[in-house]
């Protein structure tokens, strides 16, 4: 069937099959634009993905890529597909708030390298996707402007700290979004609203121009409705960059191609301390039958051990929130940002601004991360937590000796009512199966593999060995083919 005639509405469809209805001219560049555009307009009253959006900006983009490809310089499979950003990603010219009232008037004077590689790829880049404030969170509620919905049941959240950009994608309001993780921000809401979500290997994706949450655990990646889809936009992004200097030097794959080229049988491990108390039982039924969806293709399976497994979460809120407390100080209400309009002196304009312009949840890992990084506490928590970091991720190398990848649940529980958890506690144990991968810097991505019986999205995710993400996605790859997960989509 050509891409003209499928049934799929145009919102709907994967960058893979409109790439062709590009090329093949069934399709162009301002009517795909116009169907993303009509979408958002009709299904955000009750999804609230984006933070901002420029649709005049959207048709012109794609009135570019289409001269472009009637000139016969079109560029490549992202040329004319609608790319959403979450909001913490510098695009030139457009508001870049990280949900932040700190932010709220903020305008980006530059492109992130990740933007400048998709304009240069022929994307046309719409909307800025709400998240968590500064990426902090598990649910989207942190944003200090609104809350976002599920797709799959707008009472419910999406996940986080990515929210908008695994919604607006859920929803048809882009072909594909990105998003970035520091401890599950892409894996958990793909997860959640039912899509694929990869974290690169860190110091894959340049950081230039990601507003910094936790340096030594930030990646930007791509949210998409497939895994051939997301090999795309990593290729588009992926790379060396000058102006991120834990950026990676090497060879970047072709990872579409690639993922043709590999085939299985892989080993797979189950790491025994990811299905322990607190797993959803629906959750681990699924990811049961996806593990022996794995075994009946001929993959040898493996019991692992990652001992360190319990530490993982004091480590995590150690190491990120030190990191933060030291990433935001520079929000001071002099540079940029909110500056507070009835300061007396300098002291009291710093004070100030800090405390109208950030949000609660903030202002609690700024006091947290101050306080392990303080003297006589350093040695005790921060210094600690990078020796058992250091244990983390020597778990992952260990059991990589004897398998390929990892197989465990993304989340521990489903999407849950939005206002549910008021714990942050609570909130912080939604990252219990993702943050151990970003403080071992390994790559790992969710994959939708199945629902729950009330219909919400059930993500699997795979954990890879570091830069080999084109073994990863192929993997994941064996499994979407022999499941239809991704042709459902949400009545809103
Ligand atoms: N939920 C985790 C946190 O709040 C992870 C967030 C993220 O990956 N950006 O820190």
């Amino acid at each position: 069937m050509s891409a003209a005639m499928s049934a799929v509405p145009l919102h709907y469809r994967t960058i893979a099959e409109l790439a062709a209805a590009l090329a093949a001219r069934e399709v162009s560049a301002v009517e795909l634009a116009q169907a993303v555009i009509a979408r958002a307009a009709a299904v955000e009253p009750r999804v609230r993905a984006f933070n901002s959006a420029d649709p005049a900006d959207a048709l012109a983009q794609a009135a570019a890529s289409d001269a472009r490809r009637a000139a016969g310089q079109a560029r490549g499979p992202l040329d004319g597909i609608p790319i959403g950003f979450k909001d913490v990603i510098a695009v030139k010219d457009q508001p870049l708030t990280a949900s932040s009232k700190m932010l709220a008037n903020f305008v980006s004077p530059y492109d992130a390298t990740v933007t400048a590689r998709l304009k240069a790829a022929g994307a046309v880049l719409y909307g800025r996707l709400n998240c968590d404030e500064f990426a902090m969170g598990s649910s989207t509620e942190n944003s200090a402007f609104h809350p976002t919905g599920n797709p799959w049941d707008v009472t419910r959240v999406p996940g986080g700290s990515s929210g908008g950009s695994a919604a607006a994608l859920a929803a048809g309001e882009a072909i594909a979004t990105l998003g970035s993780d520091t401890g599950g921000s892409i894996r958990q809401p793909a997860a959640l609203c039912g899509v694929v979500g990869l974290k690169p290997t860190y110091g894959l994706v340049s950081r230039y121009g990601l507003i910094a949450y936790a340096s030594s655990l930030d990646q930007i990646g791509p949210f998409t409705r497939t895994v051939e889809d997301n090999a795309i936009v990593l290729g588009a992004i992926a790379g060396h960059d000058e102006r991120d200097s834990t950026s990676y030097r090497a060879e970047i794959p072709d990872y579409r191609r690639e993922l043709a080229a590999r085939r299985g049988p892989w080993k797979l491990g189950i790491p025994k301390e990811y299905f322990g108390a607190g797993l959803d039982p629906e959750i681990g039924a699924a990811v049961e039958q996806a593990i022996a969806f794995y075994k009946a293709q001929g993959c040898e399976i493996r019991e692992v051990s990652l001992p360190h497994t319990q530490y993982c979460l004091d480590t995590y809120y150690i190491i990120a929130t030190a990191e933060a407390s030291s990433n935001l100080a520079r929000y001071d209400g002099i540079r940029y940002g909110h500056r507070s309009a009835d300061a007396k002196d300098i002291v009291d304009l710093y004070f100030k601004s800090r405390a109208e312009g950030f949000g609660a949840e903030v202002k609690r890992r700024i006091i947290l991360g101050t306080y392990v990084l303080s003297s006589g506490y350093y040695d005790a928590y921060y210094l600690r937590a990078q020796k058992v970091r250091t244990l983390i991720r020597q778990d992952f190398l260990n059991a990589y000796k004897e398998v390929d990848a990892l197989i465990t649940p993304t989340s521990p529980i489903p999407a849950f009512k939005l206002g549910e958890k008021s714990d942050p506690l609570a909130m912080y144990l939604c990252d219990i199966y993702t943050i151990g991968v970003n403080l071992a810097g390994l790559p790992a991505l969710s994959l939708p593999c199945g629902f729950t019986k009330s219909s919400l999205p059930i993500g699997v995710q795979l954990i890879g060995q570091p830069f080999k993400e084109a073994d990863l996605l192929a993997i994941a790859q064996a499994y979407e083919r022999g499941h239809d997960w991704k042709l459902r989509t949400p009545v809103l």
